[in-house]
């Protein structure tokens, strides 16, 4: 299991980065990366413990993402004052302010899942593609809508 940020895809780094210089500058949450990347064999461990739910967690390496090609399109980050409470305070309203956050950024939130809300989970929506350079040839006219 890494917390690696270099482990996360480059689409979703920057909004990662952002959220936590936000999270300190201004909204008094002090975030702490808890996992970036997963193996599949450590997927397979959670799923046997309980703390996690699905064979195609975006923690597991994307390798059909031509970004990235094989890390991480999820975060988990959690308040660093929740970490000693039991089961990290899953009601605290931390974690709605990261949550606000993350979709500030364009983020999926974890905590609004109705079957197994994961509050310190974010992820790339999966309909998030990346901005197409090669859509418009240089010095065309700006089309907004294209
Ligand atoms: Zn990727
Ligand atoms: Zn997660």
């Amino acid at each position: 299991m890494s917390r690696a940020l270099v482990d996360l895809c480059p689409l979703l780094l920057p909004q990662v980065c952002r959220i936590i210089a936000a999270g300190q500058q201004g909204h008094a949450l002090d975030l702490r990366i808890i996992d970036t990347l997963r193996s599949p064999l450590e997927q397979e461990d959670n799923l046997a413990r309980g703390v996690s739910w699905t064979k195609n967690s975006l923690h597991l390496p994307q390798k059909e993402c031509p970004e990235c090609k094989g890390l991480s399109h999820a975060v988990d980050l959690a308040p660093r004052e929740l970490l000693s409470h039991k089961l990290w305070a899953p009601r605290s309203q931390l974690w709605e302010r990261l949550g606000d956050l993350g979709e500030r950024e364009g983020l999926e939130w974890g905590g609004n899942w109705p079957n197994h809300p994961d509050p310190a989970h974010l992820q790339l929506p999966p309909w998030y593609s990346p901005p197409d350079a090669t859509e418009a040839p240089p010095g065309s006219s700006s089309n907004p809508v294209a």
